[in-house]
């Protein structure tokens, strides 16, 4: 079995996919795109927490970080976790995108908002945003920019799903200010493809692909899932040399997590067709080979990207921050979210809309923000959310100069954990420099396992045993 680090001689030492480490460390556990994970989140926390976070954060007048759940997908991925509406009626878009337009009036004046507020960071994710028509998305974008200011030089990014897009529909995002692509394409073998409902071409994707370069896209991600039933080392391999001539910026290779009970869709995939662990492990560690001898970095969780990509700039200058979509080059903003189920980040705070249509039109028509839960974080969440974050993303701490900032002592705040790390230690996923913790390559797979130390609501939970592990 190939071990190679990304971006990186074949080395074992500085090798990223350690098969013992993940079969011993990898246990279920949160991705951190959030701390603490949204799975914290309680209905204690409602409107007027929500509408209280929301004038604390127009009094800053920070840029802001704006995202749309666009929930509408013609057809079903066996696959899918994510919260969708699955119909081919486009007029269920049309209300959709009236309502979202109402709950962004009625969040910039809850903000007081005299003049347009500026924004330097925009995601369109769903669903299948490009289930909108050309109107409906001319018309949210109006609608976004008569309330905000999207500054030059943001992140303006939208999920594509390259089975339903036109030159025209991409020729239209860029024409909106949209500047970075992500396509979902998960595997390119058809029998893979039919075992999760989800035919897709090469033809297909390679040409948003070339689009989106001559309509001056500046990043094109591709996500990938390994653990799909049919699936091989083989055929995977296959998929990776094609998605790498397509030359992607960025590409995310996510763990297919077969939770049925949770999930209904995945319950029309038979589970004798789903890879084995050895086959699972196989075609992460050909996958991480793969991508290092093209070049890609390792960012972080299931992320890899050129090295001239920004993100990979970001994490090299220490300014790679982690958020609701993943890795981010963007100083940590607060984040307004917009439609069923999606998650904003204000002040000290995280909220979450309702999740069916008919619950959030009838919050907005009773004038009511559709908060459904949420959380406020105190100082003990905050402090760790900035140590978490910079675990995943820089994959080292300096306590001496958290200690400071934060006026603890490292050493007793953390007394416990610290003890915890030790385990880690030993087997390599960490390594303590001085006073820096740091992650070596070796361990980087399994950052999140050393975040997860300083997880407190994690801690508590586990002592209750509500955690189970995953291997
Ligand atoms: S995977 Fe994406 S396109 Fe498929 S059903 Fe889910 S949200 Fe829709």
């Amino acid at each position: 079995m190939s071990s190679v680090a990304a971006g990186s001689t074949p080395n074992e030492k500085d090798a990223l996919f350690h098969p013992e480490l993940l079969q011993k460390f990898d246990i279920n556990g949160p991705r951190y795109t959030s701390y603490p994970s949204a799975d914290r989140f309680h209905n204690q926390f409602g409107e007027a927490d929500y509408l209280g976070a929301l004038k604390r954060v127009a009094q800053a007048n920070e840029p802001l970080s704006l995202y749309f759940h666009l929930p509408f997908c013609p057809n079903i991925c066996y696959y899918c976790g994510c919260n969708k509406i699955i119909t081919k009626d486009h007029g269920r878009s049309a209300k959709y995108i009236k309502y979202l337009a109402k709950e962004m009036a009625m969040v910039c004046a809850a903000m007081g908002a005299q003049k347009k507020i500026p924004v330097t960071q925009l995601h369109w994710g769903g669903g299948t945003p490009t289930f909108l028509s050309h109107e409906e998305m001319i018309e949210l974008m109006h609608h976004t920019r008569e309330h905000f200011d999207l500054l030059p030089g943001g992140e303006y990014s939208i999920e594509i799903d390259p089975r339903r897009v036109t030159e025209a529909d991409i020729a239209l995002l860029a024409e909106l200010g949209f500047n970075r692509i992500s396509l979902g394409v998960q595997d390119f073998n058809l029998e893979v493809q039919q075992a999760v409902h989800r035919v897709q071409t090469i033809e297909e994707t390679r040409a948003v692909m070339d689009w989106s370069r001559r309509y001056g896209f500046k990043s094109r991600s591709v996500d990938l899932i390994y653990g799909l039933p049919k699936q091989t080392p083989e055929t995977f391999k296959e998929t990776v040399d094609v998605v790498l001539k397509m030359n992607p910026d960025r590409l995310s290779v996510y763990n297919y997590a077969h939770l049925p009970h949770i999930f209904k869709p995945q319950r029309r995939i038979s589970e004798a067709d789903l890879p084995g662990a050895a086959d699972k492990l196989d075609i992460l560690s050909n996958t991480i080979a793969r991508l290092g001898q093209a070049g890609y970095v390792f960012i972080g969780m299931d992320h890899f990207a050129k090295p001239d990509d920004e993100l990979a700039i970001a994490q090299k200058e220490g300014k790679l921050h982690r958020n609701f979509q993943g890795y981010s080059t963007q100083a940590e903003c607060d984040l307004l979210a917009f439609g069923i189920s999606s998650i904003g980040k204000v002040d000290d705070s995280y909220s979450q809309n309702v999740r069916t249509l008919d619950e959030y039109y009838a919050a907005i028509d009773d004038s009511h923000l559709p908060i459904l839960r949420g959380l406020q974080l105190n100082k003990d969440d905050l402090l760790r959310r900035e140590l978490i974050g910079e675990l995943m993303c820089q994959f080292a701490l300096n306590t001496e100069q958290f200690s400071r900032s934060h006026q603890i002592d490292f050493a007793s705040y953390f007394k416990a954990e610290i003890e915890e790390l030790k385990h880690l230690e030993d087997a390599g996923l960490l390594e303590w420099r001085g006073a820096t913790i740091f992650v070596p390559i070796k361990g980087r797979l399994l950052a999140r396992r050393v975040a997860m130390t300083f997880d407190r609501h994690l801690r508590e939970s586990q002592a209750k045993g509500t955690y189970s592990k995953v291997l």
